[in-house]
């Protein structure tokens, strides 16, 4: 926690930087040190982003409030709360309101809390419901100068909450520098962690295709989602998709693949990857459950009410899966006689939805990573454990059968097994790692740290009396 502070107030943010999403704002969302507390990134994401974000668009109308947006960018906290504003019994419309909440010691009156259990095997940040009753406030709490009701209510909601969808942007980074970790720490250890098999000679297990596939594979989605994520931040005037779903999918899977692949010490919280995995279930449920927003994302688009800037076919396989996945449903919805209220709707479309929004970003995505100068055989790495995802329609319209898929990942592993080491160390995590696993010196270290628990013999006494005794010791054993 404190690190981060630090890493935050290193940062120096101003308003500006926050009201315009500036280039300082989204290098504090990637510093690759955030996966490692997604606890005090959940601080950061919602006090700066959300909380100073929302004042600092009040500052022109009221430069009171200038001191609060500089006290929360250094993660002092004071809660936004939308309500509605009601006035001589009429509704106004929902709006901020500055209200405090507690202090070190009780709750402000009439605010009640309702402390929520832990979320299993993530980072420690206490939840609660929060509720009003009859919280007296000043009229300064009120952000906004005019007590009128909007002319137009739908636009005036989205002017205020207008920052949301940034929010959910912003959310997914930490998750893009989550996979450089992941890759690193599987693949450092895969490097140095050796079995004996046949022979007496030990042999390191990165020699197994199982584990070079999953490692390679996160190594080149974390490559391609950075450059996309890059990307994103030059045009976020309006953030056109649910990006989220494909960054934070492809961390999921890929993180829990090479997790594994790293045995037993996968599944310890020093080696960091299953926390993350379990911090990952928070952000595909907060900000709005990934699954229903591609749900109304997917199906806007068969509508043809929204576009999205998707690459030609010509671009890669990629681009040509997702054109594919668009226009065949937008013909199919054409089809259906009830329209997008319809069961058949229902049924057809809303199962696809959410692969189809990924399939629309690994196909920007990639794109994105080419114009960056992503090594090619990372690109084509990508590619194919895209492909895995959705091995139907590669076989159906690409002629991407099971074979020429295990050939085409058989030689890409052969040439860039020599290169993966590099491609680790370019990844540039390795300060922020502290995984144990990732050198033989370094574990070995952590298990001389230990906690141990043993009783000395007693001096002069035998181990053992007798064969019998030493029998049944070793059938205990
Ligand atoms: C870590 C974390 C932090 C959060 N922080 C905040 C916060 O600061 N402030 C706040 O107000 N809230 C917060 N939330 C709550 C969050 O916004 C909601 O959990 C989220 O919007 C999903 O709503 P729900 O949990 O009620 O799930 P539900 O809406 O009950 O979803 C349950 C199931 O129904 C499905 N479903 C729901 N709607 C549809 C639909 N239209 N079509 C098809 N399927 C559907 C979902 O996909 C899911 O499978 C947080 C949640 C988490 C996990």
């Amino acid at each position: 926690m404190l690190q981060l502070n630090l890493g935050l107030r290193a940062a120096n943010l101003s308003a500006k930087d926050v009201l315009c999403y500036g280039p300082r704002f989204w290098e504090m969302h990637l510093d690759p040190i955030q996966p490692l507390d997604i606890a005090t990134f959940t601080i950061i994401a919602a006090g700066i982003n959300l909380t100073a974000g929302t004042l600092a668009q009040y500052l022109d109308e009221r430069p009171d409030l200038e001191p609060l947006v500089k006290s929360l960018l250094r993660l002092d906290t004071v809660a936004l709360v939308m309500a509605r504003l009601v006035v001589d019994g009429q509704n106004r419309g929902p709006r901020w309101f500055i209200v405090p909440i507690c202090d070190e010691r009780k709750m402000h009156p009439g605010v009640i809390s309702r402390r929520l259990p832990p979320r299993t095997g993530t980072s420690p940040l206490d939840f609660s419901l929060t509720s009003f009753d009859h919280v007296v406030l000043p009229r300064s709490a009120l952000l906004g100068t005019s007590l009128d009701a909007p002319v137009n209510p739908r636009e005036a909601w989205w002017r205020e909450v207008g920052r949301i969808p940034h929010g959910s942007m912003a959310v997914a980074a930490p998750f893009v520098s989550g996979l450089k970790h992941s890759a690193y720490v599987a693949g450092k250890y895969s490097f140095h962690r050796t079995i004996v098999g046949k022979g007496t000679a030990p042999m390191p297990i990165i020699n197994f295709p199982t584990q070079q596939w999953p490692i390679m594979y996160t190594l080149a989605a974390a490559r391609v989602a950075e450059a996309w994520f890059r990307e994103l931040t030059t045009i976020v005037a309006k953030p056109s998709i649910d990006h989220r779903t494909t960054i934070c999918r492809q961390f999921q899977r890929c993180t829990e693949d090479v997790a594994e692949r790293c045995g037993a010490q996968g599944t310890f919280e020093s080696n960091s990857m299953a926390r993350m995995v379990s911090d990952l279930k928070g952000v595909v449920i907060a900000e709005g459950d990934v699954l229903a927003l591609c749900i109304r994302l997917f199906s806007e688009l068969l509508q043809e009410r929204y576009a999205l800037p998707l690459p030609p076919s010509s671009d890669s396989l990629l681009a040509q899966h997702a054109q594919s996945l668009l226009n065949d449903n937008i013909q199919l919805v054409g089809s259906i006689s009830g329209g997008h209220r319809s069961q058949e709707f229902q049924d057809l479309i809303l199962p696809q939805a959410e692969g189809a929004i990924a399939a629309f970003g690994h196909a920007m995505a990639l794109s994105a990573a080419r114009s960056a100068h992503v090594p090619e055989d990372l690109l084509d790495i990508y590619m194919l454990g895209v492909v895995d995802l959705d091995p139907s329609w590669y076989l159906q319209h690409a002629n991407f059968d099971k074979m020429l898929l295990l050939r085409r990942k058989a030689s890409l592993m052969h040439r860039t097994l020599p290169r993966l080491n590099q491609y680790l160390d370019e990844l540039e995590v390795a300060d922020y790692v502290r995984a144990p696993i990732i050198s033989d010196g370094s574990l070995k270290e952590h298990m001389a740290a230990l906690p141990t628990y043993t009783t000395p013999h007693e001096e002069g006494k035998p181990l053992f009396v007798n064969s019998a005794e030493v029998d049944m010791h070793v059938a205990k054993l």
